[in-house]
């Protein structure tokens, strides 16, 4: 069972509120802290493991500083990623470049800033070497192209995802960069997304270390690193749990001792965990701006899909709490809006809540990862801003809200709209 603890109460928004607006994303950044904490310890028996932090998740420079500040690594999917990891100092084989349908200048700038490399298809070696050259690390992304199955349980319908390539095409690559000149190699899987089942990586860590055994027996190449990539979830709904990590780990380095160890092998743990890092340590806070009751009732919030469009899209479940009420009985059911001209436009249906009044401060919780980084400007709707609670208590601006230039930036063709 989810809690839901906050680590601020209606007191401390208030005094916050005198600074900055609502919406406004607010991190907690001991949780952040205790979380990589613990995925250290979890694979601490790996002498290389390190996470390297999916930057879609959160991309803020002030976030992904602290993480780095932790040993985290970071992975990034596109050109702008990297120069974001290039501007907080991160660089060379602390970036893992896990892209697919990759342009040219994306695998330029990767070459140039020394990251790893992870080719999402064979048909890229040759357009890896004819545009940016071949690097000496370099990793495969495997799709195994079955149905990946944890404990009865149907996590991915491999035929259909456009990720990754086959274990023919997998093994072939490897010899043909050897022979290119790569002399480093690892391979990395994404099977699932929001795995809850304790057996996601474990079983992953088979599949993959069986493969790098077969890389070994079939090319005579020993791998230097297995990335288990991210997809450990984070328990959204109040019937959910959270993971234990430390036993994912345990269970990940019986796999490791059976199959690695076993065959009198060695390598790297590499992780790519985003929504578990900052999932649960992020929060969207914001004002209930109008009640409305027509044929349901209506809280109208200042934040919209804009600034967390998981439930338009997916229509995910976040947990709702309307702080100073904490306690209160919920005996009103509400659907929770934003503002966009969209009837998707809705952080929750049907939610039983306490009755609310305008002026209500509501905590739209596990909102850290995939959160503000999916927001978009529809409507003309301006993204919010992001607040880190430091462990101190202080709190601390990271990035501002933004400002109706900043929507009218790619508009500056425009006499009229060039300041
Ligand atoms: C999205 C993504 C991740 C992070 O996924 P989470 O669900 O946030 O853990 C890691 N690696 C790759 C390649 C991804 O696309």
């Amino acid at each position: 069972m989810n809690d839901y603890t906050l680590p601020f109460n209606e007191e401390k928004i208030r005094e916050i509120e005198k600074t900055f607006k609502t919406p406004f994303y607010l991190y907690d950044e001991k949780g952040i802290v205790q979380c990589v904490e613990k995925i250290k310890e979890a694979f601490s028996w790996n002498k290389g493991f390190k996470e390297y932090f999916a930057v879609k998740a959160t991309p803020n420079p002030a976030i992904l500083k602290i993480l780095h500040s932790l040993g985290c690594g970071l992975d990034c999917a596109s050109s702008t990623e990297l120069m974001l990891a290039q501007k907080i100092g991160v660089t060379g084989c602390e970036i893992m470049f896990s892209s697919n349908d990759t342009p040219k200048e994306d695998y330029i700038l990767a070459k140039k800033v020394g990251a790893i490399i992870n080719l999402d298809d064979c048909s890229h070696i040759d357009f890896l070497a004819q545009n940016a050259g071949i690097p000496e690390t370099v990793c495969f992304r495997y799709n195994p192209g079955t149905d990946f199955i944890v404990q009865n349980d149907i996590m991915g319908q491999l035929k259909q995802s456009k990720f990754g390539m086959t274990k023919k095409q997998l093994l072939e690559s490897v010899k043909k960069l050897s022979k290119m000149g790569a002399k480093k190699f690892g391979v990395h899987a994404m099977l699932a997304s929001c795995a809850l089942n304790e057996d996601y990586y474990p079983t992953l860590a088979k599949e993959l270390f069986s493969l790098a055994l077969e890389i070994k027996k079939e090319a005579g190449i020993a791998l230097s690193f297995v990335n288990l990539s991210g997809g450990i979830g984070i328990p959204y709904k109040p019937e959910e749990t959270a993971v234990d990590i430390l036993k994912i780990g345990k269970k990940v380095e019986e796999v490791y001792k059976n199959i690695i160890e076993a065959n009198g092998m060695e390598l790297s743990i590499f992780t790519e965990m985003g929504r578990f890092v900052t999932g649960p340590y992020g929060y969207l806070v914001s004002t209930v701006l109008h009640e409305k009751s027509t044929y349901k009732n209506y809280l109208g919030l200042d934040a919209s899909a804009c600034d967390l469009m998981r439930p338009a899209i997916y229509g995910a479940y976040h947990h709702i709490t309307l702080l100073g009420k904490e306690d209160a009985p919920k005996d009103t059911m509400y659907d929770v809006t934003g503002s966009l001209c969209e009837n998707n436009d809705k952080f929750a249906v049907d939610r039983m809540l306490p009755k609310a009044q305008i002026g209500d401060i509501a905590v739209i919780h596990d909102a850290g990862a995939h959160g503000y980084s999916m927001g978009y400007n529809y409507n003309g709707k301006l993204k919010c801003a992001e607040l880190l609670l430091e462990k101190d208590g202080n709190v601390k601006i990271i990035r501002r809200a933004q400002k109706p230039e900043d929507y009218f930036a790619t508009l500056d063709i425009y006499p009229e709209f060039r300041k």
